[in-house]
């Protein structure tokens, strides 16, 4: 059975890049019928808080990105890490090292001097610990390979080769008897029966520390897949500096629908030939790694925009409004819900996120007489009050309430005045919404309702 996992370090927030590679652990191990599991690598105690995991944890299921069985915490299971590295010094994979500190300063300034890589030179590989002080302190290495190479045939890289010549024996256990990350993660992977590895390829390198781990105690090795990072526009490391790299900034600050995001965190470095829009089912059924591409990814907000509002079109309008409603910054009465939730037909179609219905939706609830911005005011210079006047007239003899004869009544004032319809329109729209931007103006028209329309015209005409 496959089994995937997905494993932050909780430093603050859930990077987009690391939901990439939760959404692409997910897909792999569903499409195989398999379970995704979820670690939080805590073992940084300072960095790890509460507040941090909680971001992870919510970013997670905003995203749908639905873990199997209760998320492991890495620290937890330090007494477990301990004892695998006590049982490789056991059997001979390990070994302990009284280097000092200072002692190790001294080899590696010397190393520098000579212009040689910087390593640990196995000074205490084939030492008895009777050549210690008594009750020195002392890490646990791993006894790793001198001789040949690895080579890891990486399901997106391809075959990549290391020479062990060119590792040194990594510290599996710290004086203090806390485990290193190389140790934890691969007891961890080993003991939650994670079959394949699939994570950011910055993490690469590691794999060829983490696999002598594996053979030292005899465990299964895991497939590995290294995805490769996503990219800012101008090809430089995604940074807060040039997009936001949080996923709550993308649901808070940037409106975006979390099918939106994940289904261009999809495409971000994934392809099933030309299609762009694709369901989580469909991605199920679709993934493959094969399909994983090997060049960086380049992140673009106005493609993850034009998928957002194609996500709010097809959005059911009640959830929408709700979501809308949550950033209007007050409560709604159930009448004005109600009105909010019919506003969005006519909202949704010109919408790229959150903020822009929400924004477009302004008009629902301003208050009498409205606050023109100087846009709409400069479209009530000139004639256009005495056209507001005539508008009036009109509209309130209209006798039922629709777009239909509202927008015949509309056009009857533009045409005796002799002007186009938009001129007629603009003026409208001005004392209607107090702005010049607006959805359709019959639909602003049908969604005030008479009475309101009718006073806010009034307003105005003078
Ligand atoms: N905790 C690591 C990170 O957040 C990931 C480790 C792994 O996937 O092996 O970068």
């Amino acid at each position: 059975q496959v089994v995937t996992r997905f494993a932050p370090s909780p430093t603050g927030f859930l990077h987009i890049g690391g939901a990439r590679t939760a959404l692409f652990n997910l897909l792999f191990a569903r499409h195989h019928g398999g379970k995704f599991l979820l670690r939080i690598e805590d073992t940084d105690r300072a960095r790890s808080t509460d507040q941090a995991i909680s971001a992870i944890l919510d970013g997670m299921r905003w995203l749908n990105l639905d873990w199997d069985g209760e998320e492991v915490y890495q620290f937890s299971r330090a007494a477990r890490h301990a004892e695998v590295a006590r049982e490789m010094l056991a059997n001979g994979h390990a070994y302990k090292c009284f280097a000092t500190a200072e002692e190790l300063e001294a080899m590696r300034a010397e190393q520098k001097a000579n212009k040689q890589p910087l390593r640990y030179d196995g000074r205490w590989r084939d030492r008895d610990e009777s050549e210690a002080p008594e009750g020195a302190p002392y890490v646990i290495r791993l006894k790793a390979p001198r001789e040949g190479a690895v080579t890891i045939e990486d399901h997106v890289q391809g075959p990549v080769t290391v020479n062990n010549a060119e590792l040194d024996d990594l510290v599996l256990l710290r004086s203090d008897g806390t485990p290193t990350y190389m140790l934890a993660v691969v007891v961890d992977d080993h003991d939650m029966g994670v079959t394949h590895v699939i994570r950011g390829d910055d993490h690469l390198n590691n794999a060829f520390r983490q696999l002598p781990i594996y053979r030292a105690m005899g465990w299964e090795e895991p497939e590995y897949a290294h995805i490769p990072l996503i990219f800012n526009p101008d090809g430089t490391k995604m940074s807060k500096r040039k997009n936001a790299v949080a996923v709550d900034e993308y649901r808070d600050q940037l409106g975006i629908l979390p099918e939106a995001l994940s289904n261009y965190l999809l495409r971000l470095g994934w392809g099933h030939g030309d299609d762009e829009i694709i369901s989580r089912e469909q991605a199920i059924e679709w993934f493959e790694l094969s399909g994983v591409g090997r060049s960086p990814s380049r992140f673009d907000l106005k493609k993850l925009e034009s998928l957002n509002g194609h996500y709010i079109r097809a959005s059911d309008d009640a959830r929408l409004a709700s979501l809308v409603a949550a950033r209007l910054g007050f409560e709604l009465s159930e009448s004005q819900a109600d009105l909010l939730r019919r506003s969005m037909a006519a909202l949704k179609p010109r919408a790229a996120n959150l903020l822009e219905l929400a924004e477009g939706a302004g008009f629902l609830f301003r208050t009498r007489p409205l606050e023109l911005d100087e846009g709409a005011k400069a479209l009530l210079e000139g004639d256009a009050r005495a056209l507001l006047a005539q508008l009036h007239t009109a509209l309130d003899g209209v006798e039922s309430w629709d777009t239909e004869a509202l927008e015949a009544a509309v056009r009857t004032v533009a045409e005796d005045a002799g002007v186009k319809l938009g001129a007629a329109a603009q003026p409208l729209r001005a004392a209607l919404t107090g702005r010049r931007t607006s959805p359709g103006i019959f639909d602003v028209l049908a969604l005030l309702g008479r009475e309101e329309s009718l006073a806010r015209i009034a307003d105005q005409m003078t």
